[in-house]
């Protein structure tokens, strides 16, 4: 396959010895350690990266803490704000091509695909340049004697830890409303991926946001991330991940009540009834969950498919399968690229082993893509014959492995839907609209998606149900994470 010629500006990058950012300044870690950036396609090193730990958080939370405490970002005038995050997603949507090249290299995802995600990070920030003009308090009921009225006030220092699936995009999903909403932010973006997080800090600054404003931190969970969530000088903390370390999040941020919301993980139920536009559905419950090599948290990789129309929807999905081109990042005709890491390849493989070895009928895929090199190729794969008790079906996979199952009616979908841990997401494919509204109303999840799956808008609030997380981010709602009140009494005596 044809490699696209890295841009200039990216062989610059990667090759200038990429640093965190920290009260404006580019840097290295205090320790002077460095980490691999390893590219995933050919499973070979590309770059070295900061290994930050506990003085380099430390350092990044103070240049926090000193840009929030002298107003220097939430003092300006509300229309300056959004101007400047407004030129902040035009630069991300101007350096795209470059931003989605470094991606495709961190991440593994096909370049083309990661164009879509710079653009959709742009947006992210365009849409939250709308609200810092829109922040208002409220005057409260009193009688004559008062004026009682309350404040809507940022958090105030913010850390934000991400994952390696949607690099860029998460780390906008962090940074915009906690700027838009007047806070300073450290973020502590993967191991895997850091990357583009360092970029948006140097476009930061050239947009106008001052310095101090956005730190990034690069380094491992155990040391960096761990720092960031048990500092006593944070405010709050916004984790994307797993379930397993939102658990450890919720305790590392105990020390100083900081606040906490988590986005966790997920096994989405993707529900196909027998009066759905067959084609359309098997094309949209593939692309659900083998986008971005099925890893994505929402991903509906619990199929299940109404009896009746079982092995005609199988054969739809297997040709859908089909279509999916495996490849290396850097390649224009590549639809889906390598999963992230080794280890994720190893986890990925792993399960596979589990479902052939608990009686699941493997129909297409299975196995390592051999014949791509040493990269983390796996192919996409779906079993048949799965049952809800099966480890295949209630542990979040995190790679391009799909579950089918049968259920009788509507009720029986709705109930082995909702018997996970998790409740990030749902898909329900028909054509009868009360049925629609009835799973929708049914499921327990916090986002449903009726003949559709997979959509995603910075105005549409995204968060779980049960284990996957609490609080909401995105949208309106994410105001509520982002800002405390205070009310104010004046007597007026
Ligand atoms: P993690 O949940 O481990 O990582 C998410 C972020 O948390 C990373 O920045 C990580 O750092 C950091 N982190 C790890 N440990 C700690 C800690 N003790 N304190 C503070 N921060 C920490 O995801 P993994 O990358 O390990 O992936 C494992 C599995 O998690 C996947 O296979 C998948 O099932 C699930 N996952 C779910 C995601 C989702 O969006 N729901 C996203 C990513 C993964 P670092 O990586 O640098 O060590």
């Amino acid at each position: 396959m044809a490699q696209v010629e890295l841009l200039g500006e990216v062989t610059k990058f990667v090759e200038g010895s990429p640093q965190m950012m920290i009260g404006g300044r580019r840097t290295g870690a205090a320790s002077g350690k460095t980490f691999e950036a390893v590219d995933p396609s050919s499973g070979k090193a590309f770059a070295e990266v900061p290994r930050g730990e506990v003085a380099d958080v430390d350092a990044a939370v103070a240049a926090a803490r000193e840009a929030f405490e002298d107003r220097r970002w939430t003092g300006l005038r509300p229309g300056k704000r959004a101007e400047i995050l407004f030129k902040l997603g035009e630069l991300i949507k101007g350096h795209g091509a470059e931003l989605a090249q470094i991606e495709a290299l961190d991440s593994g995802k096909p370049v083309k695909i990661a164009s879509g995600e710079m653009w959709a990070a742009g947006d992210v920030f365009r849409y939250y340049s709308g609200w810092p003009t829109k922040i208002y308090g409220e005057t409260m009921p009193s009688d004559d004697s008062l004026f009682v009225y309350s404040l809507r006030e940022p958090a105030g220092v913010c850390g934000g830890i991400i994952p390696w699936n949607f690099p860029l995009v998460m780390a906008a999903h962090k940074v915009a409303p906690a700027l838009a909403f007047g806070n300073t932010m450290v973020l502590k973006p993967a191991e895997q991926t850091p990357l583009t997080a360092l970029r948006l800090a140097e476009l930061s600054l050239e947009a106008g946001v001052p310095e101090g404003v956005v730190n990034v931190v690069t380094g491992f969970g155990e040391e960096a991330g761990q720092a960031l969530a048990r500092h006593h000088d944070v405010d709050k903390i916004a984790f994307t991940g797993s379930t397993e370390v939102g658990r450890k999040i919720l305790h590392e941020s105990e020390g100083n009540l900081k606040r906490v919301s988590l986005e966790l993980g997920g096994k989405s139920p993707n529900i196909v009834f027998s009066d759905a536009d067959l084609r359309r559905a098997a094309k949209g419950s593939m692309l659900g969950v083998f986008m971005n090599s099925g890893q994505v948290c929402t991903a509906g990789t619990r199929i299940l498919v109404e009896s009746s129309i079982h092995d005609d929807f199988v054969s739809s999905l297997v040709d859908a399968t089909g279509t999916m081109k495996l490849g290396p990042a850097l390649s224009d005709e590549t639809g889906m690229g390598p999963v992230v890491s080794s280890e994720q390849l190893q986890r990925v493989t792993g399960y596979i082993e589990i479902g052939k070895s608990e009686g699941a009928e493997l129909v297409t895929g299975g196995n390592r893509a051999q014949e791509l090199g040493d990269g983390y190729f796996v192919e996409p794969t779906v079993f048949t014959g799965v049952n809800n008790e099966m480890i295949i079906a209630q542990e979040e996979i995190f790679g391009p492995v799909a579950a089918v199952m049968e259920v009788a009616d509507v009720d029986e979908a709705i109930a082995v839907a909702n018997d996970s841990i998790y409740g990030l997401a749902a898909a329900v494919w028909t054509t009868d609209l009360s049925k629609a509204h009835r799973v929708a109303r049914g499921i327990n999840a916090g986002t449903v998606w009726v003949n559709t799956a997979g959509l995603y808008d910075p105005a549409v609030s995204y968060g779980g149900y049960k284990q996957s997380g609490f609080g909401r981010e995105l949208g309106k709602h994410s105001m509520e994470t982002y800002t405390q009140t205070k009310s104010v009494w004046v007597s007026l005596k």
